[in-house]
């Protein structure tokens, strides 16, 4: 399957095959991007020949606040959507490591605001494809801070997982690009350091890990909690959770970004400054090996964030 397109996606109700899962050009989620999503992980432990999915009901607690706040109501129940993220990995017979995401959208409405039930349909659809984990491997980036802002909770809440907000992230993203780097750092209206186009960020210093706060214009990372946790459980490294200047970057001993798609990815400079000696540092790597073994059902300790697939 590794490398191939799945063949169905599972969307209001049913399994659609890959081909045929299409949306309307007059959707309000083509047209205003009025759609809100996760993006999970499954990850395949071969020892056991299970594919575990990581914090599934996290994931799905964040999608039930994104559509709140975005005024949906829509006629699927979040058990149906538990239900539909195990469905579509068995009926596609994925034993790998995968990406799951369950999209929530604003459909075809009688005007461009239209929201209340029965004026606009809201539909549901759950993806899954094969990702390979970057763990394990030693992939490490060069990044430039931004010259875009990220976008605030007074403006494009990042809070809400909406599509539209990764508008100001694809611009960051694609300038650094063309700059010559591998990824951006945005900061927020403030002028902190907020987080990257699809990752949260952390630092060290002294020993100390330090992270932006989830009032500081970041989406309320799923990851990021995880981390905070094994660090401190796992690493007994102590992190706080304040506010970041930019130049702390250019002086940071280690410096990772993470996610549920970007893990922990080292990042190894800063606008050419290099971070540390230049290699990945010890508390990144070992902080991935913590992961790695959560992620894929090996710590019994934190066994209830991760859900078997397969009986
Ligand atoms: N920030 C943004 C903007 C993201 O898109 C993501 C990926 N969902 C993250 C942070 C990391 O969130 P999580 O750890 O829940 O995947």
């Amino acid at each position: 399957m590794t490398g191939q397109t799945p063949k169905y996606i599972w969307m209001n109700g049913e399994f659609i095959p890959w081909d045929e899962a299409k949306l309307h050009v007059t959707t309000a989620a083509v047209q205003t991007g009025s759609r809100v999503f996760e993006g999970l992980r499954g990850y395949w432990n071969d020892g056991e020949q299970q594919l575990y999915i990581f914090k599934i009901d996290e994931h799905l607690r964040r999608l039930a606040q994104s559509m709140k706040m975005m005024r949906m109501n829509l006629d699927f129940s979040l058990e149906e959507i538990r239900q539909a993220l195990v469905d579509v990995l068995v009926k596609n017979d994925l034993r790998e490591d995968v990406h799951l995401s369950p999209s929530v959208y604003f459909g075809v409405g009688q005007d461009f605001f239209s929201h209340k039930p029965g004026t606009t349909e809201v539909g549901v659809y759950v993806l899954a494809r094969p990702r390979k984990s970057i763990l394990g491997t030693d992939k490490a980036l060069h990044v430039c801070v931004s010259s875009w802002t990220r976008i605030s909770d007074r403006d494009m809440p990042p809070r809400i997982k909406a599509s539209a907000n990764y508008q100001n992230g694809r611009l960051a993203a694609v300038q650094a690009a063309e700059d010559g780097y591998d990824d951006a750092i945005l900061l927020n209206e403030l002028g902190k350091v907020a987080e990257g186009p699809g990752a949260c960020v952390f630092l060290v210093r002294d020993g100390t890990a330090l992270t932006p706060p989830v009032t500081g214009g970041i989406l309320e990372s799923i990851t990021r909690t995880t981390l905070i946790q094994l660090l401190e459980e796992q690493m007994s490294v102590p992190v706080v959770q304040r506010q970041v200047d930019r130049t702390e970057l250019y002086i940071a001993d280690e410096f990772w970004m993470c996610g549920s798609a970007l893990e922990v990815t080292p990042i190894i400079s800063v606008d050419r400054f290099q971070v540390g000696d230049g290699q990945i540092g010890p508390i990144t790597g070992q902080l991935q090996k913590e992961y790695e073994d959560v992620i894929r059902g090996k710590n019994p300790e934190y066994s209830d964030w991760v859900l078997p697939v397969y009986p």
